[in-house]
């Protein structure tokens, strides 16, 4: 796996690039930095890797636009050793963004060969999950709960009840919710029933579906 001055030289673009669209979290911006993002595309597709913009990875899905991923990673506020769950795998890369950060991801995809493919390809480049699994985000993962942190990166119709319950008091979950576009909200858990939930904008994800799929 290369990573040589040109792709380095294109990282920094894309650096400055989020910070003109707001991004000041010098933390996520050097984890972004740090992550090759051209790895987790076809290498025929290298002159869009660090173009701010999705793209898709297979099986339907898209790796998230880089603002998008710094976004929703500087509203996680990521310590080191956060035990940290994602809901939708994907490329893996916004994996490897938190553990960039120091973080102890747990992440679950639905899709059977995407899990298998991606969880192959971190072991490859290097990035360690502490626990990757094939099954429903909505569940959440009660077998490791409760969490520091929890991110989902795909669209909730619906907050998932699960994912609330599986949050540590002061811990923070990250989640798109809503049809067609949807609103970032950010929950803060403030006692074991309360939560407070703050906005901030509009972004585009693919559907949080339930249950597992096989293909
Ligand atoms: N974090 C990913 C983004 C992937 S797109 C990345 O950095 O590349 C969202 C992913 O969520 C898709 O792979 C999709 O299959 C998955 N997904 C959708 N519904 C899910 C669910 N209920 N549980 C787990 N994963 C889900």
């Amino acid at each position: 796996m290369e990573d040589n001055y040109r792709h380095k030289g294109l990282r920094n673009k894309l650096i400055e690039k989020l910070i003109e669209k707001g991004i000041t979290d010098e933390k996520v911006l050097s984890a972004i930095r740090s992550v090759p993002r051209h790895w987790f595309m076809d290498s025929s597709f290298l002159q869009f890797a660090y173009e701010d913009k999705a793209f898709p990875i297979g099986s339907g899905q898209t790796i998230s636009q880089p603002y998008t991923v710094a976004v929703q990673t500087s509203l996680l506020n990521i310590k080191k050793g956060d035990k940290v769950l994602e809901v939708g795998t994907g490329s893996g890369y916004q994996s490897c963004v938190l553990i960039a950060l120091g973080a102890k991801v747990y992440t679950i995809e639905r899709q059977r060969k995407l899990y298998l493919k991606t969880k192959e390809f971190m072991q490859k480049i290097g990035y360690r999950v502490k626990y990757a699994t094939y099954g429903d985000g909505f569940l959440g993962l009660p077998a490791f709960a409760p969490f520091d942190k929890i991110i989902v990166t795909a669209a909730a119709p619906v907050i998932p009840e699960a994912l609330k319950e599986q949050l540590k008091v002061g811990g923070v979950l990250v989640i798109p919710t809503g049809e067609g576009t949807q609103k970032m909200l950010r929950l803060t858990k403030t006692d074991e029933h309360n939560f407070e939930t703050e906005e901030f904008g509009d972004f585009k994800f693919v559907p949080l579906l339930r249950g597992k799929a096989d293909d």
